[in-house]
């Protein structure tokens, strides 16, 4: 039934919500329900022990124990668009420790059952490669980048030792689509090639400490499948991108009490997700102007977001009621997007 809609799923913004299981040992209760596929409701404490509740609609809502694979199934179609020629955009959305690495790659020890979307999909994409090798000649290579103060710098460049990282431009509409032209673009023709390329890009990536969490990420990474086909018949060529976005932590820079760097960097970030939010929403209404230029995510990833383009929000909540907020900002975000 799910690979039917890949037809829907043309020119469209799918949201999904995930909400990642409780842990710790004080049992709290949850702050959001998940009612039933596309339904959920967050709880705020009222008055007089009376709880309110609100309700959002997505696209799809996975509980606490949706598993990788149930997560990933919806994703399946995109990847054969890619090959067929289309830009697709993945995004990780939430605060800090909501789930968005856990989504994108999986546990820090990862196995087949947990790993994440850029390995399934990564697979996927090989398989259906070597599915059509007597038809069509693919060449795969990919990029990590990563945007960080409204930077961007090349992952897979140097290593984690090396501290220093080249700076780079983006330059739109190149001949060949690839618009960080100066950044390392690496073949890859296995899954375990992109897996040992990412590790190097992880160890690269910038972090910081905050008090929610000691590696939180305060920057975007995306990882940039470039594919080109050939068409061994009639020598046609086809082009496809996928950029996979583990985007920066959503929380307001006030809750980690930021100061000096942090707050420049929270200042960053907040600018930038609500530039994503403003372009994915003027999609969203077919407005005509859509305000690309206001981030250099949105600038990085314009060729992948609107026109025949697909897009995948996978926003991430906290059932922990501590962080309630953050959680309704959240659901307001992915609703401003849906
Ligand atoms: P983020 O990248 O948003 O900061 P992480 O993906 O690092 O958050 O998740 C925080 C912690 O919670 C990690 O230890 C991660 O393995 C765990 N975690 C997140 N989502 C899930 C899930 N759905 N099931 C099990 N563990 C999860
Ligand atoms: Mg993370």
């Amino acid at each position: 039934k799910l690979y039917n809609q890949v037809q829907d799923l043309k020119g469209s913004i799918r949201v999904y919500c995930r909400v990642r299981p409780a842990f710790g040992t004080v049992k709290k209760p949850s702050c959001v329900d998940c009612i039933d596929e596309t339904n959920m409701a967050v709880i705020t404490p009222g008055k007089g022990g009376k709880d309110t509740r609100k309700t959002f609609t997505y696209n799809r809502v996975f509980g606490p124990t949706a598993t990788q694979s149930l997560v990933y199934v919806d994703t399946q179609p995109l990847i054969r668009s890619v090959l067929d020629g289309y830009n697709v955009c993945i995004f990780a959305y939430g605060q800090t420790g909501s789930g968005k690495t856990f989504t994108m790659t999986g546990p820090d020890v990862f196995t087949t059952e947990t790993m994440g979307v850029n390995y399934r999909s990564l697979n996927d994409l090989f398989d259906i490669q070597q599915q059509r090798k007597n038809m069509i000649a693919y060449e795969v290579r990919v990029q990590m980048l990563e945007i960080y103060n409204e930077m961007v710098r090349d992952l897979l460049s140097s290593d984690g030792a090396n501290k220093k990282y080249p700076f780079y431009k983006i330059r739109l509409g190149t001949q060949d689509g690839i618009n960080v032209p100066d950044a390392a673009l690496i073949p890859v023709s296995k899954t375990d090639d992109v897996i040992r390329l990412m590790n190097l890009g992880h160890k690269n990536r910038a972090v910081g400490s905050t008090a929610m969490n000691q590696r939180s990420s305060r920057s975007h990474s995306c990882l940039t499948v470039h594919v080109s086909g050939k068409d061994l018949t009639t020598g046609s060529m086809v082009r496809g991108c996928m950029h996979l976005v583990d985007l920066a932590g959503s929380e307001r820079a006030d809750k980690t009490e930021a100061t000096g760097d942090r707050l420049k960097e929270a200042t960053f970030i907040n600018k930038s997700l609500s530039a994503l939010g403003d372009v994915i929403a003027s999609l969203a209404q077919k407005s005509t102007h859509v305000p690309y230029r206001n981030s250099k995510l949105t600038l990085l990833l314009q060729d992948a977001l609107g026109g025949q383009a697909k897009t995948l929000m996978f926003i991430h909540v906290s059932p922990d009621p501590d962080t309630v907020g953050e959680t309704i900002s959240t659901l307001k975000f992915a609703e401003r997007v849906s």
